[in-house]
């Protein structure tokens, strides 16, 4: 399994993400996403992909 998180930098609240998380990790503000659920999250990578504006990033 991977090692590192997710960080969440300077969310657009563009909506690209919404859904993609099978795990309900990404914690939204609204539009926005604004922390990622570290119990919740695997990091299988999809909303890292989905995420046009490099708001989702992947730390090891
Ligand atoms: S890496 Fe996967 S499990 Fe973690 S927040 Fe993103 S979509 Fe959800
Ligand atoms: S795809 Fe990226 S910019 Fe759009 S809502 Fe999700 S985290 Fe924010």
């Amino acid at each position: 399994m991977k090692d590192g998180y997710i960080a969440v930098m300077n969310c657009k609240g563009c909506g690209m993400c919404r859904g993609v998380c099978e795990n309900n990790a990404l914690i939204f503000e609204g539009e926005r996403v604004v922390r990622i659920d570290y119990d919740k999250c695997t990091l299988c990578m999809k909303c890292v992909e989905a995420c046009k504006n490099g708001a989702l990033i992947y730390v090891d």
